[in-house]
């Protein structure tokens, strides 16, 4: 039986002085945020692009509070790489926890698992474990931050740097939103940023491990999350405008 090929790290064809480019505008963004805003935050799920803006905060000595979902439903491989993270650039993290009570709410009407039966349960499962817990991490916030591209999913092409989070009346920006996946891991490779486990294994996204798996050579590269649904519903909700 032939082994299947997975996504695997895309090499990039970047010349060093536009990567330097990039980086300088990166951490450009990063410093224009904090002098608009008091209270900045970040949401990082420890995928590439969340460690290459984590990078930049760290270097441009941005003051920005990070913060990861911590969902009760992560791999390991990322509960290592939050203390990695940590450890690796003198940062906390801080874990933004579902509610126990929500959690219990969701099993005893859908099922542990309940989420693989449909687009209710998983929204249903999303609000509980991610999407409340993050409000509540943004309580008090002027702005935050995620690691978004246009590349990345037919729902991200519309993505600009400033937007108007309608949802939680702050300001969200995507400082990543015109880098390419190749970008990224050439930033990753030049700055020597530490690298999730599960991107050496075929998993070009990071998300819950029940609903997110390696993905095939050629697929989407969101085609790992959520693959039983349609590919308009690949995302969780906490980017939506709701
Ligand atoms: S990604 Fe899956 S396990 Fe995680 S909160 Fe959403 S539905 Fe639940």
């Amino acid at each position: 039986m032939m082994t299947p090929q997975f996504w695997s790290i895309p090499p990039s064809d970047l010349t060093p002085e536009k990567l330097a480019d990039k980086a300088v505008t990166l951490q450009k963004r990063l410093s224009e945020i904090v002098e608009r805003f008091s209270d900045v935050r970040f949401a990082t799920s420890l995928a590439a692009e969340d460690m290459v803006i984590t990078d930049a905060i760290v270097k441009a000595k941005a003051n920005i509070q990070f913060f990861t979902l911590a969902t009760g439903r992560l791999h390991q491989e990322t509960i290592d790489m939050t203390k990695t993270t940590e450890d690796h650039y003198g940062i906390t993290i801080i874990k933004a926890y579902p509610e126990e009570s929500d959690v219990q709410a969701f099993i005893a009407k859908y099922g542990m698992n309940g989420f693989y039966d449909g687009e209710e349960p998983k929204k249903a499962c999303c609000g509980a474990r991610k999407i409340k817990p993050l409000n509540t991490a943004l309580l008090g916030a002027d702005a935050w931050l995620t690691g978004q591209r246009r590349e990345q999913s037919t729902t991200r092409t519309e993505l600009n740097h400033e937007e108007l989070d309608d949802a939680r009346g702050i300001t969200k920006f995507n400082p990543l939103f015109d880098w390419t996946e190749s970008d990224v891991w050439a930033y990753i490779k030049n700055e020597n940023v530490p690298i999730h486990p599960l991107h050496l294994k075929g998993y070009p996204s990071i998300g819950c491990e029940p609903c997110t798996r390696q993905v095939k050579k050629g697929e989407d590269i969101r085609a790992g999350r959520w693959w039983w649904l349609q590919s308009d519903s690949k995302e969780c909700g906490l980017h939506v405008n709701q």
